[in-house]
């Protein structure tokens, strides 16, 4: 028998940001004080936000490299379209994953004709040195793990929990999962933490109190290697996402939407997608413009 070693968080302020023509979101990861958490390198909450028709997000054509795209659909609807050819329409309840590995482009529109409340995670996934240079790819996942305990209803979106394996491929040792009241009152688990793992906690919704400190939308709640168990206490429709991993296997670049090793690889990359090079492909169907990258900072500094 292990004695019990409760995490203790460390808070981290969410910055707001913008995203698309002018959706307002909340970017918990990357932050100065912690740039990954395991290989989740990157945590955009999109909403809970009401688009009228014709106004939802739309992000035009932007390349990635080094990376897995991985978009969990909560409320709403949203539409990927990527220069393999693939369309794939992400409901609620479903996850995309787009692995850029030496690069692909995409966009991320809603619907047309879609209105009503939209609510999602966006994360990236840093790819090992094993498969960042491979071939890009897409997946799309309807269904994913959904069981219930202590008042808690768990979607587990990557990894292994409570007997349970999700279906989405990763390759590095991770987890992600979303866990509601499911229109309970009340819910408290104790969750079994991996110790060589470390982990986030961004509240999504309601309220929540996490290892007895009160979770706040605007706060990314971190708790490094060493813990074997955390208390989470949710109320009536409140919400986490709970993200983990092994500390990552070196000190990445992120810049824009391309994640490296070297600042010499982003800057092949940048001009690789500034000159149309046939690595990023193009995506016919989409009507507006490429999106530009932003100028390059003088120095870029690999970190974790
Ligand atoms: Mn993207």
């Amino acid at each position: 028998m292990t004695t019990p070693k409760p995490a203790v968080p460390l808070t981290i302020a969410v910055h707001h940001a913008t995203i698309g023509k002018d959706t307002q979101i909340r970017r918990a990861l990357p932050h100065r004080q912690k740039r990954m958490i395991g290989a989740w390198c990157f945590l955009d909450h999109i909403g809970p936000a009401y688009f009228e028709k014709a106004h939802g997000l739309d992000i035009g054509p932007h390349p990635h490299i080094g990376l897995q795209t991985f978009t969990w659909m909560i409320k709403g609807e949203l539409m990927h379209s990527d220069s393999l050819g693939y369309r794939q329409l992400i409901r609620p309840g479903q996850v995309n994953l787009m692995t850029a590995g030496r690069g692909i482009s995409h966009t991320e529109v809603t619907p047309e004709e879609f209105s009503g409340e939209t609510h999602a995670t966006q994360l990236w996934i840093a790819q090992p040195e094993s498969e960042r240079h491979n071939p890009p790819r897409f997946e799309h996942y309807a269904n994913l793990p959904h069981f219930e305990q202590d008042g808690l209803a768990f979607t587990l979106l990557v990894g292994e929990f409570l007997g349970h394996t999700s279906p989405v491929q990763v390759a590095t040792p991770l987890i992600g999962i979303d866990i509601t009241t499911n229109n309970q009152p009340f819910g408290k688990s104790t969750i079994t933490l991996h110790p060589e793992y470390e982990y986030g906690i961004l509240l999504l919704e309601g309220n929540a109190i996490i290892q007895g400190v009160q979770a706040d939308p605007d706060q990314l709640l971190y708790f490094a290697p060493g813990s074997n168990t955390l208390e989470v206490e949710l109320q009536v429709n409140a919400r986490i996402l709970l993200i983990g991993g092994v500390p990552f296997e070196a000190p990445i670049i992120i810049w824009w939407n391309l994640v490296a090793r070297t600042s010499e690889e982003i800057k092949q990359a940048l001009s690789d997608w500034n000159t149309h090079h046939t690595r990023f492909g193009s995506i016919p169907s989409y009507p507006g413009k490429r999106m530009e990258a932003p100028p390059l900072p003088v120095t870029l500094v690999a970190s974790k």
